[in-house]
């Protein structure tokens, strides 16, 4: 009876507690959100300037993999490894064999000791079909994206997964 007593005797500082973290975490939340959103634009800037080692001439793509605060993967659109650094055809169509970033992004976390798991992926153009199916399996939780591409069934099956899209345009 005495340690029911000296509970409930506990529990009316605690629920104070709870009430005061309660408001200082709407502040804290409201300052994370803004040094989130600088890392986001960071992290696009950087696949933005990877993008520009692919030899596509089409459309170059980059891709950056982020666990925690860790850089675990990169990738940009082109071949596989050991095929020439050409992705269109002799009438400017792109191969089949090309890659896009997302797809050498993630191929690079399974060769390495890294896990995908709970990763966000920033890349410069919002993810196809194909990709959105490897970024959904490979347990990437949030993508964060710059240019929308028309075609949004990407998108759309990435949200339909429960995984997180943010569009970011402005990247200043
Ligand atoms: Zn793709």
């Amino acid at each position: 009876m005495a340690i029911f007593h000296n509970t409930s005797e506990i529990q009316t500082p605690t629920v104070q507690i709870v009430e005061i973290s309660g408001t200082t975490e709407a502040t804290v939340t409201t300052e994370n959100e803004g040094k989130q959103h600088a890392l986001d634009c960071r992290y696009l800037r950087m696949a933005r300037i990877w993008a520009e080692n692919s030899y596509c001439r089409r459309r170059q793509v980059g891709a950056i993999i982020v666990k925690g605060d860790m850089i675990i993967s990169d990738g940009f659109n082109g071949t596989p490894s050991g095929f020439e650094n050409v992705c269109e055809d002799e009438y400017g169509v792109t191969r089949p064999y090309v890659l896009h970033a997302e797809a050498n992004a993630i191929t690079k976390v399974a060769r390495s000791n890294n896990s995908s798991d709970g990763a966000t992926l920033y890349v410069t153009a919002s993810p196809c079909v194909e990709c959105a199916k490897l970024i959904i399996q490979s347990g990437i939780r949030r993508v964060v994206f710059n240019e929308l591409y028309r075609i949004t069934d990407g998108v759309d099956l990435l949200t339909r997964a429960g995984v997180k899209v943010d569009h970011i345009e402005n990247l200043s």
